[in-house]
């Protein structure tokens, strides 16, 4: 058997349309605050292409820019005003902060209810008891796949998540849960890890090891929701090119799993997607506009 390959991608951009036609129904246009603090070149190319995506599905962006050196109050600073600032619905404070910056403290002075990454204290805890909020985008975007191979309905179906970071494994365990799953989550100390694996009829590696999964830990027939992004070198390509895998080995695992996510193409394009619709979520929580349908 060959698995059905799922084509983030494609299911990305279609997030992105319903987003839009959201967009285009409200009274008024939502608008996000991307909040960018030095000169990293991968923040540079992911604020763009952010940037890029809120303005084609119809809403504001605002782009701040601190230098390198900005001391933790001025970042926090620019946080409170965004906070204060009406017309702002959405705020993304870019990771990683440069050296020096306490990242948890900045993330806990933005408004949960502008807290569009869903990183929160207040976020992750309305998360944990079931009560509305704006979700984790990576996580969320891990059940859009899935529930795209499989339907809408996840109910009964059991997850096994390798991983429990708070940026990942644990929302989207939690994510899984509110989908009336049954969940596992594995980590570093799970006893016999393959044979837990092989228990799940929708497995979610987020551990960040190059091939780790292979064609012997799925049970015929499964989905893989694959999270991992790993470069490693690629000499075929010539001599220092490196590429992307997942933590699934994608040629093994086919062969055995009705579905899976390719690495890049997968999990990686619905982030920013899921971003864009948390922006629209929080814009009608905030402003009492009714969600349109279809969100
Ligand atoms: P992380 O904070 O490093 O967490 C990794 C988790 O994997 C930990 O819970 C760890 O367990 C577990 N783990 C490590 N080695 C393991 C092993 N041998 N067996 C089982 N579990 C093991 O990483 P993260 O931030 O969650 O990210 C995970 C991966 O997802 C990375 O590759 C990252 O690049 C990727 N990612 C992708 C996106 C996307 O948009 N697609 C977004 C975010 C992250 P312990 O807790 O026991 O140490």
């Amino acid at each position: 058997m060959s698995a059905k390959r799922i084509d983030g991608t494609a299911v990305a951009a279609s997030v992105r349309e319903t987003v839009a036609a959201a967009v285009s129904q409200l009274p008024g246009q939502p608008a996000l605050a991307v909040v960018l603090v030095g000169e990293d070149p991968a923040s540079q190319v992911y604020v763009r292409s952010k940037v890029r995506l809120t303005e084609e599905a119809g809403m504001v962006s605002v782009h701040h820019q601190l230098p390198a050196s900005a001391t933790q109050a001025e970042v926090e600073d620019l946080i409170a005003r965004l906070n204060a600032d009406p017309s702002i619905d959405g705020i993304l404070l870019q990771l990683p902060l440069p050296k020096g910056l306490d990242e948890h403290s900045a993330i806990e002075c933005i408004d949960p209810d502008k807290d569009v990454d869903g990183l929160t204290e207040v976020s992750a805890g309305r998360l944990t008891l079931g009560k509305p909020g704006l979700r984790p985008c990576t996580p969320t975007g891990c059940v859009i796949l899935a529930k795209s191979a499989m339907g809408g309905d996840l109910s009964g179906k059991h997850v096994v998540v390798i991983g429990r970071s708070i940026l990942v494994g644990k929302p989207a365990a939690l994510l899984f849960l509110a989908e009336n799953c049954t969940v596992t989550i594995a980590h570093s100390r799970t006893a016999d890890l393959p044979a837990v694996c092989r228990t799940a009829d929708i497995l979610v590696p987020a551990v960040g090891r190059p091939n780790m999964v292979k064609a012997g830990w799925i049970k015929p027939g499964a989905t893989i929701v694959d999270v991992g992004i790993n470069r490693i070198p690629a000499p075929e390509k010539g001599e220092g090119k490196t590429r992307l895998v997942g933590d699934a080995d994608f040629a093994d695992c086919e062969t055995v799993a009705a579905h899976i996510t390719p690495v890049p193409g997968g999990v990686g394009p619905m982030t920013i997607a899921c971003l864009l619709r948390n922006t629209v979520l929080a814009a009608c929580a905030r402003r009492g506009w009714a969600v349109p349908e279809g969100l």
